[in-house]
């Protein structure tokens, strides 16, 4: 049985524990919460998680790094980086304005008539200029404790381009990091036949706590994101894709479906980040002196899942207060959203807290918010999957533009 056969068993039987236990309240029982719920199920699940991010700060620098500095000497290291900065940011423009279109025409959360303000507070997000401050290090060691991606990938970067121009004096501190990049994937391959119980914990926790009746009145507005997250992995990646590569996408997507499945059941872009580096490098033939720097860019600043979200909940929250946005309006949100989409750190949730910037900027009620909590942690299983999934697209664009892609395994 392959091993994406066995995730998606342990995902199901994951979910089916957890709804079974959320429909027949098996929660009010002592030892079912103790020993399963709150203990088996998300002390598990929680290692699984832990385990995942413990790979990421070393991966991150030791094959970014690397892969910077083993960089060909005649290419252009800015040409790759603006390429891919570029790309992200496009993709993420387009995925907003593709929610924002769908939900003005669908019009949801219209006829709620709100005007009295909900008991809810508003999370402080950052604003535009501490998000762009707050990228550049002062210290790599608190960056790297702390787990600040964007610095992380700064320092990394820093090093790397020093190492690549006295690499011919240091090539064997190139060797030496080479060799503990691999130690540190086969970390990540170890680590990935866990997967199963990790999925299957995680799933059951997660559904045991949280039923599905949740989405309740919500339902229009669910449905709206996850039409426009299907839309826009299912049509808008694989047209990507062929126009810029010529490849088929269905053999591509289906190859990048360990990725999803670790995406949806973490919702976290950073920990399903080494599982993308070893997909993207080995099954679908980006080269690592690419996909070392994509892949960690992207799972911190690409979320294209994400904007869609803020997207729709925008034109949501406008319409229950009855208040009217202007085209200009409109594009502050795509360009806020796209902004607040790389200050988005890869993890659960944090989509919401960023909203609460979009909204502030076209003087919606932050509190608003309040509205579309209850299904939010659903919502951000998908749209998780269309940031991993925005990523490998990239990635593979890049790296076809650079001469450094094995068609014949991405196809
Ligand atoms: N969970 C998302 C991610 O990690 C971020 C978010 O939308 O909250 O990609």
């Amino acid at each position: 049985m392959s091993l994406t056969l066995k995730i998606i068993i342990g995902m199901v039987l994951g979910f089916l524990t957890g709804l079974a236990i959320n429909i027949f309240s098996l929660n009010d029982n002592q030892v079912i919460n103790l020993y399963f719920v709150d203990g088996l199920f998300d002390t598990v699940g929680s290692i699984f998680i832990a385990s995942l991010k413990l790979m990421v700060v070393p991966l991150v620098f030791f094959s970014l790094s690397t892969g910077i500095a083993s960089f060909d000497k005649n290419k252009k290291l800015s040409l790759v980086a603006t390429k891919t900065v570029a790309l992200y940011l496009f993709t993420t423009a387009l995925a907003i304005t593709i929610g924002l279109l769908v939900a003005i025409i669908v019009s949801p959360g219209s006829g709620l008539n709100l005007t009295t303000t909900v008991d809810y507070i508003t999370p402080a997000s950052p604003s535009i200029k501490s998000v762009i401050i707050d990228m550049f290090p002062t210290n790599p060691i608190s960056a790297m404790a702390e787990g600040k991606m964007l610095q992380i990938i700064i320092f990394s970067i820093f090093f790397g381009a020093a190492l690549r121009s006295i690499k011919d004096t240091n090539s064997d501190l190139i060797k030496i990091m080479e060799s503990i990049t691999n130690v540190v994937m086969k970390m990540v391959f170890i680590l990935i036949n866990f997967a199963p119980f990790g999925v299957f914990c995680l799933m059951a926790a997660l559904f045991s706590t949280q039923g599905v009746g949740v989405i309740g009145n919500l339902f229009q507005y669910f449905l709206l994101v996850i039409f426009v997250l299907l839309l826009h992995g299912l049509v808008v990646y694989p047209s990507l894709l062929y126009i810029f590569t010529g490849i088929k996408p269905l053999g591509f997507y289906k190859k990048l479906r360990p990725v999803m499945l670790f995406a949806f059941s973490t919702s976290s872009s950073n920990a399903t980040m080494p599982v993308t580096l070893k997909t993207v490098t080995q099954d679908l033939g980006v080269s690592p002196k690419i996909a070392s720097f994509t892949i960690p860019l992207g799972a911190t600043v690409n979320m294209d899942g994400t904007a869609i979200m803020q997207g729709v909940a925008t034109v949501f929250i406008a319409n229950a207060y009855n208040i009217d946005l202007s085209s200009i309006d409109y594009l502050m949100v795509i360009l806020t959203a796209t902004m607040a989409s790389i200050g988005t750190a890869g993890v659960p949730g944090v989509g919401l807290i960023m909203l609460a910037m979009v909204l502030a900027q076209v003087g919606l009620p932050t509190e608003g918010i309040a509205l579309i909590l209850g299904v939010d942690r659903l919502l951000d299983m998908v749209r998780t999957v269309v940031n991993v999934t925005g990523d490998s697209t990239v990635s593979a664009i890049v790296a076809y533009s650079e001469d450094a892609l094995d068609i014949k395994k991405s196809k």
